[in-house]
């Protein structure tokens, strides 16, 4: 049984309910692809934005972005398969600014994995599993424990894990098993999260999905041709996603508009999930 609560006010002015204006929003893998997407998409809707980054530098991105909305971006380099940065991360983004309205846990290697019975060696075997459950699923469980407590002292907060359509079907012809694995994981953490959170405070501890399906990203980019060609055929709408067309179900998820959603996966993968 759930907690009871009263309804709030509520108002109907859509520019308000999307505004992320005054919130403190954190995206991790923030640098390239869909995540630089949601940050500039957050920042065009009035949000402040800490990109988290690991190799890549934004500082030319971050001024650029925020000359162009006229809000504040940050950057913190965090290696997230290390547990002990992603602490030290959130210690020093609190620090620094007291509060956190949004998490985007968006980081994540690409699903290249192999056959399971490929694999010449243990050692091979052991690497090509680890490998991908390490970024694609362990380190996105350290940022929710970790901003569960910020969030749980706060008493709201939206999270966001970036699933994939591999969490729900499986694409052909890769083989991905250990990718497919990690981001049905991912989805089910954003559902299991929900419920745990639900009970805190006055209900306003959020957490949801979305789940892509082929971005033209660094991560795709890495693919062979003849392979985005049948990507393409297998789509309903024909084509790879531009990451702009994903950010917005992010900027959805991140403001007031979505005060009542919540265990929510949001599938944006051009109809592939249909057939
Ligand atoms: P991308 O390669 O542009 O972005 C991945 C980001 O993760 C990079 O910025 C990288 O620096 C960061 N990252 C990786 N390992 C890290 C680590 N150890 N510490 C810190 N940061 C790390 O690719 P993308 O396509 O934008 O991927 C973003 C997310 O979307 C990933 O989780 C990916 O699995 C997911 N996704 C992508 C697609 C697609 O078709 N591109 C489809 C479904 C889901």
């Amino acid at each position: 049984m759930f907690k009871i609560r009263n309804t709030p006010e509520i108002n109907n002015s859509s520019q308000q309910l999307f505004s992320l204006k005054n919130k403190i929003c954190v995206v991790t893998g923030g640098s390239s692809g869909i995540g630089l997407s949601v940050v500039e998409s957050f920042a065009s809707m009035g949000g402040n934005v800490i990109i988290i980054y690991n190799s890549t530098p934004v500082d030319k991105i971050a001024i650029e972005i925020e000359k162009k909305y006229n809000v504040k971006i940050d950057y913190f380099k965090c290696n997230l398969s290390l547990v002990e940065e992603i602490e030290n991360l959130f210690d020093l983004i609190i620090k620094k600014y007291n509060k956190i309205d949004v998490l985007v846990a968006n980081a994540g290697i690409g699903w290249n994995n192999g056959g399971i019975n490929d694999f010449k060696s243990h050692e091979e075997l052991i690497q090509n599993w680890e490998k991908f459950i390490k970024i694609d699923l362990s380190s996105v469980y350290y940022c929710c424990a970790f901003i569960g407590k910020i969030f749980e002292k706060q008493g709201y907060g939206s999270l966001i894990l970036t699933a994939s359509m591999s969490a729900n079907v499986i694409n052909i012809p890769q083989l991905q098993t250990p990718y497919n694995v990690a981001k049905a994981g991912v989805k089910q953490m954003a559902k299991s999260l929900a419920i745990e959170w639900s009970s805190i405070g006055n209900g306003k501890i959020r957490v949801n999905s979305v789940s892509p399906g082929y971005v033209k990203t660094k991560l795709t980019g890495k693919m062979d041709p003849t392979l985005t060609d049948k990507w393409c055929q297998l789509t309903p709408l024909g084509r790879m996603a531009l990451p702009q067309e994903i950010s917005g179900a992010y900027v959805y998820l991140a403001s007031d508009a979505s005060s009542y959603t919540t265990g929510t996966d949001i599938v944006v993968d051009g109809g592939y999930s249909c057939v």
